[in-house]
């Protein structure tokens, strides 16, 4: 495990670990207070991260922090937010698994740094990655599940909810079960 912030963005910086490397602009590294009791996990970076290298920088972002704000929650001050693969997988594709098992050794080094006391799981791909094989994000989404100490939720990705807005009051439900979690759990997520 690398032990400081700084080493660790630098070796992430200049990973060449798997093909992603060859096609990137930017390593997405994540965002977002590296103290956070919650720690947002989504997919992968799209044309907007990758150009930015910031995480959900695009309209899924947007909707994103919209949807945060609405509890109390705000990337420049009380979460951080990552992805599953630090660069982005040509043309928006999923990332391979082969992808994911290369890039998780620096997700779980973050996670090891931040310590997060809740895991969000921003869609499928992290959700069934994370949490379990066979979730079923469309059924599952919004239960909180216990590993080793840590509880994660997953709920719908932005991009998901953009193509589905129908979909949008059961993302925002998830997001109210989070915050009432926080309360319950968390000690300065909303100091
Ligand atoms: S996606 Fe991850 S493993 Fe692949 S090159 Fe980028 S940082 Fe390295």
């Amino acid at each position: 495990m690398i032990d400081t912030w700084d080493e660790l963005i630098h070796k992430c910086n200049s990973c060449t670990s798997c093909d992603l490397a060859k096609t990137r602009t930017n390593v997405v590294v994540g965002v977002g207070n590296k103290n956070a009791e919650v720690l947002f996990i989504g997919e992968g970076p799209g044309e907007n991260e990758d150009l930015r290298g910031e995480p959900f920088v695009g309209r899924g972002g947007q909707l994103l922090d919209k949807m945060l704000a609405a509890v109390d929650l705000d990337r420049n001050k009380n979460i951080y937010i990552a992805n599953m693969v630090k660069c982005r997988p040509p043309k928006n594709r999923d990332p391979l698994p082969q992808e994911q098992e290369q890039c998780l050794g620096w997700l779980r080094n973050q996670v090891q740094l931040i310590r997060p006391k809740i895991i969000v799981c921003l869609g499928r791909v992290s959700a069934t990655r994370l949490i379990k094989k066979d979730m079923k994000i469309t059924k599952e989404h919004g239960i909180f599940f216990e590993k080793n100490g840590v509880l994660l939720m997953a709920t719908l990705h932005p991009a998901a909810l953009l193509r589905n807005p129908n979909n949008k009051p059961d993302a925002f439900q998830d997001f109210l079960k989070l915050r009432d979690k926080i309360k319950e759990i968390c000690d300065h997520t909303y100091d």
